[in-house]
């Protein structure tokens, strides 16, 4: 069998591969991220590389029913044990690690090359693309906030470690210079990384890109941090919660709007400079967000993050550079050389950050259809409010209960549109399963069980 099927995307495939073997690769690795936020793989030998393109390697569509717990596939009448899919690695994202490997994000396709409506890298270059038809450009900035544990995932001295404080980074020095490091050779744009609040616990956050590729570069993040924590000794959890009483990790996503080349959300006459549209868009992804909280922070986790105080955004409201407020808000200028831009924090690592995408910007999208209007901006901790003024304000506590943000979800029409039936019942049986089986376990218990269940 010929190595390289003949096609249109043969002979770049041929030229790139003699590249890569210029550059000591030697083996690609392909990754795809399924509904429950758990990261998986193929590899080849280099040779292969334009198979792994096109058509792609097979899959079992059981991929998206894997659970968290190492074991678990939830099964359901669409998707069980018969039936295989491809899954299509893009060349254009394509990054060399170092050590003979190069990596590349995946999608899945159906044999007869049709997309997956299963793929979540699919569902966000759709999204993506409806809003290019719509004039409307997103930019898209991660966030990485993770926990550095033992090889078996057990809890660090942090003798040193203050919040944010100078002693995490000369601890893990060498961790920190090589991850910076392999960054830069990998193609990263790397803006800051920094010790976090929690000890032991890091945030790298990621410059702003088109949706789909500031996705694929998260995928690429998470395997360098977990490449040089490993040869430092050191594995790295993202976890929602690693430890009980312990601080949250989030999984920000920022985000900025652009019609045509005017940004939305600075220029215009409206509050803190937006314009109408972003105005509109704010409104539409503050009321879509309890019905999205199954997709942005949906484990069974999830709600243990979600709580006032810990700066994870546990009120559906906005407000200007508020940080528990689930929606904060970015003016532009020469702080915010990106422009203004609105920062989504009730999103954990526990998503898959395509699918998070896809219903942020979804909402987004449908509340400038709609022409929403948006609600008075909070500027204080919505948590100091009296009950009666957050209500009259409209100012809403979301859920921190899996099942209720499970229901919300299955019941949004909204959301459904926007990632389609097939994934929002996807993403509903693997967190039902977890429901299900763990639920009723106790703080302690599922810290201490799901810790590296989104390792990689
Ligand atoms: N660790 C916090 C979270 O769980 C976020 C802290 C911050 O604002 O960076 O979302
Ligand atoms: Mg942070």
């Amino acid at each position: 069998m010929a190595a390289v099927k003949s096609g249109a995307a043969q002979p770049l495939a041929a030229a790139a591969i003699a590249q890569l073997e210029a550059d000591g690769v030697a083996t690609l690795i392909g990754t795809v991220v399924n509904p429950a936020g758990l990261t998986h793989a193929k590899t080849v030998p280099l040779r292969r590389m334009g198979i792994f393109a096109d058509p792609g390697l097979g899959a079992s569509p059981v991929f998206h029913a894997f659970t968290i717990d190492q074991t678990g596939i939830a099964m359901s009448e669409a998707i069980g044990v018969v039936g295989d899919q491809r899954i299509r690695i893009d060349l254009s994202e394509l990054h060399i690690l170092g050590d003979g490997l190069a990596w590349a994000p995946a999608a899945f396709y159906n044999q007869d090359g049709s997309p997956d409506p299963y793929c979540g890298r699919g569902v966000l270059q759709r999204v993506q693309d409806r809003l290019e038809a719509a004039d409307l450009t997103a930019l898209v900035g991660h966030e990485m906030e993770f926990v550095l544990v033992g090889p078996d995932g057990s809890r660090l001295p942090s003798v040193l470690w203050a919040q944010y404080g100078l002693a995490g980074v000369l601890e893990f020095e060498g961790f920190v210079r090589e991850v910076v490091d392999a960054a830069n050779g990998s193609g990263v744009a790397i803006e800051q990384f920094h010790p976090e609040y929690g000890a032991n616990q890091f945030e790298i956050s990621l410059a702003p890109q088109q949706p789909v590729a500031a996705a694929d570069r998260l995928v690429l993040l998470r395997i360098i941090v977990a490449r040089v924590a490993r040869r430092h000794g050191l594995r790295v959890s993202l976890s929602p919660l690693p430890f009980a009483n312990g601080v949250g990790s989030g999984a920000h996503q920022h985000f900025s709007l652009s019609q045509g080349d005017t940004p939305v959300f600075s220029g215009g006459t409206g509050a803190q400079g937006m314009t109408s549209l972003g105005e509109s868009a704010l409104a539409g992804l503050l009321a879509g967000l309890p019905s999205a909280q199954g997709v942005l922070c949906g484990s069974v986790l999830s709600g243990l993050r979600i709580q006032p105080g810990l700066w994870a955004g546990a009120y559906d409201c906005w407000g200007t550079e508020n940080r528990e407020a689930a929606v904060r808000f970015l003016i532009g200028g020469p702080s915010n050389p990106y422009g203004a831009n609105v920062e989504v924090k009730v999103i954990d690592p526990s998503a898959n950050p395509y699918l998070a995408t896809a219903t942020i910007l979804g909402l987004a999208q449908h509340g400038i259809a709609q022409g929403l209007v948006l609600g008075p901006e909070v500027r204080v901790d919505p948590a100091s409010l009296s009950d009666k003024r957050r209500a009259d304000d409209g100012i809403v506590a979301l859920s921190n209960r899996q099942d209720e943000n499970l229901a919300a979800l299955d019941a949004s029409a909204l959301v459904r549109e926007i990632l389609g039936d097939a994934l929002v019942d996807a993403v509903l049986a693997v967190r039902r399963y977890e429901q299900k089986t763990y639920g009723h376990w106790d703080t302690e218990q599922l810290t201490e069980r799901f810790r590296m269940a989104w390792s990689v």
